[in-house]
């Protein structure tokens, strides 16, 4: 089956989910779109085990019988976590419009449930079969019609989905500018879903109302997810190899500053990666039996992302020079008089041709500020939860007392 429908059995099996999601970053220079649905069901796995072991629900079956027609049928799902959310500072039920958190609006005869509400930012749902639909933080008691998890079809009655835009993003709909695109090959997207009274049936719902499970299901989800940001550092190769050619172009890869500026870029790609691969070799079952990345180090991980690519990104600008961005577009190149021009006055090294010149600096362009500007810089921030939501984490699992005995036991204070 295909890996991104496995639930993972072993650490070994965590890190080769890690080689594989670094390997498509490199191959598309892009978000790829995928490693969502595989991170949720993995948290939903062992979740739907705790809830039963609780309550006595079947949700574990549920789920596995979902799951085992998705690995059959060999199809994509989204996961569907992040809530609107309307005002930050409130909860979902002391929201103005209970409809800012996807919620449980009625119940069916046949004990199923109707769904209203809208998930922000869903990568790559418009493009699945399914998505699974969790909650997207710790609930209370008063919020029990918010604590919902299901599995609903792409294209199931009630839904609309409201696609974003992106810088850019025109270029792709000109003929004839394959150039000026940057990378014509791929690019990712994201859309609003909204839920206005959508149905799932009770086979498909694997949470209903159990609030307690809630934070457990966000933690486990973003432990797999915050460290599936491994892919970014197979966007940073792409990067590095963006610099590297740039420079080689522009005759200045033998300066001294420019040969540091690209070992930089390395030993920053490579902190991410490597922090994603040590949460991977750090998993430990679950009372489910899959396996789940190391907490800390996932969270280590994703912290880095939001920082490291925006660093990168800056350097390979600096190595690129002023072209990046007023360099004339495909028109311009095919005009019979600007066109003669350009092809005169962009020529750097001898033997590198203009066009070869202009395509790598518009993938630096498409990458550091066009379409998969997306997929390399503020996916890092803010996807699998923004800056502060991996410090809360940290915060959590630095366990301060332990480090401050380390050091009074050395320093000799007996207290
Ligand atoms: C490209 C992209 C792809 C994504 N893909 C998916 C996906 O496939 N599935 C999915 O479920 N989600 C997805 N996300 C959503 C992502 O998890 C959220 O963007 C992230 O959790 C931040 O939420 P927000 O966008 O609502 O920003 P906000 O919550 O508005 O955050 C903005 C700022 O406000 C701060 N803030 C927010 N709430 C509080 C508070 N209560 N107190 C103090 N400060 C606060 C944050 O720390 C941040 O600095 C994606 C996001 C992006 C950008």
């Amino acid at each position: 089956m295909s890996r991104f429908l496995h639930i993972a059995e072993s650490a070994e099996d965590l890190v080769l989910q890690s080689h594989m999601q670094r390997e498509l970053g490199r191959r598309t220079g892009t978000c790829f779109q995928r490693c969502v649905g595989m991170d949720a069901a993995n948290a939903m796995w062992s979740t739907t085990f705790d809830i039963d072991q609780k309550h006595g629900s079947s949700y574990h079956q549920r789920f596995q019988d979902f799951l085992k027609t998705m690995q059959k049928q060999n199809c994509v799902i989204g996961g569907a976590m992040t809530d609107v959310k309307g005002d930050r500072m409130l909860t979902p039920s002391q929201q103005e419009d209970p409809d800012l958190f996807v919620h449980i609006h009625r119940r069916l005869p046949n004990g199923g449930i109707v769904l209203r509400g809208a998930k922000a930012h869903q990568t790559g749902t418009l493009n699945s079969h399914w998505m699974i639909v969790m909650p997207g933080a710790a609930l209370k008691e008063a919020d029990k019609d918010y604590a919902v998890c299901c599995a609903i079809p792409i294209d199931a009655p009630g839904i609309t989905y409201i696609y974003g835009r992106q810088s850019c993003d025109l270029r792709a709909m000109e003929v004839g500018n394959e150039i000026d695109q940057g990378n014509a090959k791929f690019g990712g997207q994201e859309t609003m879903v909204c839920f206005e009274d959508v149905e799932v049936p009770p086979e498909l719902v694997f949470m209903d109302g159990e609030v307690e499970f809630t934070g457990l299901l966000v933690e486990r989800f973003t432990a797999y997810h915050r460290r599936s940001y491994v892919c970014k550092a197979g966007l940073g190769d792409v990067m590095l190899g963006a610099a590297a050619t740039v420079s080689d172009y522009n005759g200045t890869s033998k300066a001294s500053h420019i040969k540091d500026k690209l070992v930089e870029i390395a030993f920053l790609n490579e902190t991410i990666a490597g922090t994603a691969l040590a949460a991977s070799y750090g998993g430990k079952p679950t009372p489910s039996g899959n396996f789940l990345p190391e907490i800390l180090m996932a969270n280590v991980c994703k912290q880095h992302v939001t920082r490291m690519p925006y660093e990168i990104a800056r350097l390979t600008q600096d190595l690129a020079g002023g072209f990046l961005v007023t360099l004339p577009g495909d028109k311009e190149f095919s005009h019979p008089v600007a066109g003669a021009l350009l092809e005169k006055y962009m020529k750097a090294k001898k033997g590198v041709t203009v066009e070869n010149r202009r395509r790598i600096l518009r993938l630096i362009e498409n990458m550091t500020m066009g379409r998969n500007a997306v997929g390399y810089l503020s996916e890092s921030m803010h996807g699998a939860g923004s800056p502060q939501a991996q410090r809360v984490l940290i915060a959590r699992l630095m366990d301060l007392e332990a480090k401050k005995k380390l050091a009074k036991h050395l320093a000799g204070i007996v207290e």
